[in-house]
């Protein structure tokens, strides 16, 4: 290598080195929008671990009568994840235009709840 091409070498370093920070913002901002953009997430009705437990949005749309017991004194139509003891109350938000709130039960993932739906796990909240 002679001293030309080391210093173009050098010189093609230091701005590959230069641009990495704006390489770096340009995705975190990328990530972070598409994450802020996202917001709370909901459960899926539909995905696999909420049917297991007979999830819906909405308790007046559970189709199957034989669920709708009344437990713990609680009339099924009361029977709702805002009045559930795993309804995380403390971190109530909005999230796809309905009042929501993280469900503790492992079936949820940490994602939020409708606060009008209901599943097999409700529990008198005390
Ligand atoms: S455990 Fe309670 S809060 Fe969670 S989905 Fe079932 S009824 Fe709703």
């Amino acid at each position: 290598m002679n001293r030309r091409s080391f210093f173009q070498s050098v010189g093609t370093l230091i701005g590959a080195i230069a641009l990495l920070p704006v390489v770096g913002r340009a995705e975190g901002r990328r990530g972070g929008s598409t994450a802020a953009a996202a917001g709370p997430q909901l459960v899926d009705p539909k995905d696999r671990q909420a049917l297991s437990v007979n999830y819906v949005e909405l308790n007046t749309t559970l189709k199957d009568k034989a669920l709708q017991n009344p437990r713990s004194g609680v009339q099924f139509k009361d029977q709702k994840c805002k009045a559930c003891a795993f309804y995380q109350h403390d971190k109530e938000t909005s999230a796809a235009g309905k009042k929501a709130a993280p469900c503790q039960m492992p079936f949820a993932g940490g994602k939020m709840v409708s606060a009008e739906g209901w599943c097999s796990s409700w529990a008198k909240k005390a």
